[in-house]
């Protein structure tokens, strides 16, 4: 049975009452995406490029960028990709962005604030994102990964503006970001959440260390509610500004197939998340109405501890039991 159910994710995502929550990819190269193509992902939710350039000691040329971004574009024509710039920094450190002597990495000078010590860099990648762009069907979304403010995305949308990139988002992973999202969003076109470091940053838990894996956990209720304040902010600024403002999730908590189900109760409209995980979610957010993920949303936020909200939801889901 598990075979068959996961192989009829055909690429248009919808709930079991037509609500449509496409599910999107997240890749790091071409031939990521061209194997997220073929599993069936509606377009690109997360392009992690600084995987293109990991083991670089200098900056990529424009003409690198181009041909790394362009080779992602490819496999998705007329698809949304949505294109993040260079995170260097903690977990990724990059030698020409990012300095190896910081005493607290995941608080340091990463992800945009690269921008702050290495100015330029920045605006060679939107440059070279543009004319990508330009030779490509693939509807280019860019997004800066860690801003904290509403000033840093308004800078972002500056930058984004002058290379001739029409829409521009930031990750929300920096508790900051949701608490203020409605003002961050009237800057930006959309934002996606980026649930592993919202998670770290949330439970004051580094995300890379083993022992403290029950705090780093998607499912404790205090990320929930960051996830809500960011939906109900994008609510807010969408209804002020009288422009939409989409709200992703590209961590790993989208390809927890009943976490799936919660962020979407949450108000969150789109799922990126990696290819291998695609046919599972698409298989429980089938058996769901818009209204039982809000239930079971309400459920996961209300319960005490992430355990108990993962258990809740789970009971409340008995196509998981089909799957294994
Ligand atoms: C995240 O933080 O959730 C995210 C998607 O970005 P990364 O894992 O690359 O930091
Ligand atoms: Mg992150």
């Amino acid at each position: 049975a598990q075979a068959s159910t996961f192989s009829t994710f055909s690429g248009a995502n919808t709930l079991a009452d037509g609500f449509a929550v496409p599910l999107l990819a997240n890749v790091g190269t071409g031939s990521d995406a061209l194997k997220a193509a073929e599993a069936g992902a509606e377009g690109v939710g997360l392009l992690r490029t600084e995987f293109c350039f990991l083991d670089r000691a200098e900056e990529p040329t424009v003409d690198e960028q181009i041909a790394a971004y362009g080779a992602v574009f490819a496999a998705f024509p007329g698809k949304k990709v949505v294109v993040r710039t260079l995170d260097a920094g903690a977990d990724k450190p990059l030698p020409f962005l990012t300095n190896a002597d910081e005493p607290n990495p995941a608080l340091g000078v990463r992800g945009y604030r690269t921008d702050l010590t290495s100015p330029g860099v920045l605006e060679r990648q939107l440059q070279a994102i543009a004319a990508a762009e330009a030779a490509h069907t693939a509807e280019v979304w860019v997004m800066a990964p860690m801003i904290s403010t509403a000033e840093e995305a308004a800078d972002f949308a500056s930058l984004c503006a002058a290379a001739g990139l029409k829409t521009p988002g930031v990750m929300v992973e920096v508790p900051s970001a949701a608490l203020t999202a409605a003002t961050v969003l009237r800057e930006v076109s959309f934002a996606s959440l980026g649930t592993n470091d919202l998670t770290q940053y949330a439970m004051a838990a580094d995300r890379q260390l083993g022992p403290l894996a029950a705090l780093n956990n998607p499912w404790q209720p205090a990320v929930l509610q960051l996830v809500k304040l960011t939906a109900d902010g994008a609510a807010l600024a969408s209804s002020t500004t009288g422009l939409p403002k989409p709200v992703g999730v590209c961590g790993e908590a989208a390809a927890d197939p009943a976490l799936a189900v919660v962020l979407v109760g949450l108000g969150v409209t789109t799922l990126s998340m990696s290819a291998r995980a695609l046919a599972a979610v698409s298989a429980v957010l089938k058996t769901v109405t818009l209204d039982q993920t809000r239930h079971l949303a309400f459920t996961a936020l209300a319960a005490p501890s992430a355990t108990e909200a993962r258990a809740a939801v789970r009971a409340g889901l008995p196509i998981l039991d089909e799957l294994g």
